[in-house]
């Protein structure tokens, strides 16, 4: 069995497009073994599934973190995402004790017994790693189906509806409404992964929460993986599942680096807002649902409050993905609510180690998701 951890990170490594994906498995396969599915400590609260020491050359990837691993203390990587330990665990492999591995990839066999002796003193490392890649294959195609599912309408209707969460941006090239990328975190994490992973999150907490009630819900992504996707589609996604609600999650930037807080946006109503209370409402919830979550976890948290996305000048076009006809509420009886959060300013250090960085950032990141994730379901169960 795997965790939710594990299944996230089989999630993202199918939607990144790797250089020898037929070494997908087995490379998957061998994080199974390291991280014994997901459950150490070095997966779990640093997002290291490899049990990646860290070494300089990490530097575009990771920080470091001292762990105690059975073999003594030493600097461990730590993964702000799950794409930066994809990606990091590639790049680990292009330093010299590797060198040659890529003439040795024709099968998965082959990698695997030229990287092991260096990666693991072990001698049976290759054929423990190869033992699992029937595991790793089953559950890379079980999740690959279950991805296909969720963004079909669902066969037995969900006891409390559909949600839509969009992780903003993605990908290399802006689109109509929506840029790759905006802000780049303290520690040089870009907005669009953190997005992604706070929405994966969000995704799980949601399927717990209303699982442990006996409630189901439908839990639809715009993007699951580093792909952008244009503020009218992502927005159009709301109309083809029928959501209740439309919440889409990114991150602030700022040139001064002491600025802070969470702060939430609707759709303004001078931007013809046709179901102005109900976001407000929903608006208001996920604010403070997310920020007395971020209080707990750092009293330097700071409220910036529930804003229109005019900010107040009627004169501002506001956030396409909030318009309500790209969401088809023009076409419902009862309109999807649909929210913005920006969870806070990623170019604070504070906050970059809180959220990002530091030791505790993925338990918290997981708390302040918890707590939005409460939010919605209240809402869901209070939307006929
Ligand atoms: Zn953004």
């Amino acid at each position: 069995m795997t965790n939710e951890l594990f299944r996230r990170l089989t999630t993202v490594y199918l939607g990144e497009a790797i250089r020898y994906p037929k070494l997908r498995a087995v490379t998957l396969a061998q994080w199974a073994l390291e991280s014994g599915r997901g459950g150490s400590v070095l997966a779990r609260d640093h997002y290291n599934f490899g049990g990646l020491k860290w070494r300089k050359e990490m530097t575009p990837y990771a920080t470091k973190v001292k762990y105690a691993a059975h073999d003594g203390e030493d600097f461990y990587c730590k993964f702000a995402t799950l794409e930066n330990f994809i990606a990091g665990y590639w790049a680990f492999l292009n330093r010299t004790p590797y060198s040659g591995w890529e003439a040795n990839v024709a099968t998965p066999e082959k990698f695997i017994r030229f990287i092991g002796p260096t990666y693991a003193p072990r001698p049976d490392y290759a054929d423990a790693v190869l033992a699992l890649v029937p595991e790793a294959e089953a559950l890379l195609a079980d999740v690959e189906k279950a991805e296909v599912a969720a963004v079909k309408p669902a066969v037995v209707p969900a006891s409390l509806g559909a949600i839509v969460i969009d992780p903003g941006h993605g990908g290399t090239s802006d689109v109509s409404g929506s840029s790759a990328n905006n802000a780049i975190s303290a520690s040089n994490v870009k907005e669009k992964k953190l997005t992604l992973d706070f929405a994966l999150i969000l995704r799980d907490e949601l399927l717990r929460q209303a699982a442990a009630r006996n409630e189901t819900v439908q839990v639809v992504l715009t993007r699951t993986t580093d792909v952008n996707v244009t503020g009218k589609a992502r927005a159009a996604m709301a109309f083809d599942h029928k959501a209740k609600l439309f919440l889409c999650i990114h991150f602030n930037g700022a040139k001064t680096a002491t600025i802070r807080g969470a702060e939430t946006f609707y759709r303004a109503k001078e931007n013809d807002n046709i179901n102005l209370e109900a976001d407000m409402e929903f608006a208001g919830a996920v604010q403070k649902a997310l920020f007395t979550a971020l209080k707990t976890l750092d009293p330097g948290a700071k409220d910036r409050g529930v804003k229109p996305d005019n900010q107040g000048n009627p004169n501002l076009p506001g956030f396409g993905v909030l318009n309500d006809i790209s969401l088809g509420n023009d076409r419902r009886q009862t309109p999807c609510r649909a929210a913005y959060i920006e969870a806070e300013f990623i170019t604070n250090p504070s906050v970059d180690k809180l959220l990002i960085s530091g030791p505790n950032a993925v338990q918290n990141r997981t708390a302040a998701m918890a707590a939005v994730a409460g939010a919605c379901l209240t809402q869901m169960r209070n939307i006929p």
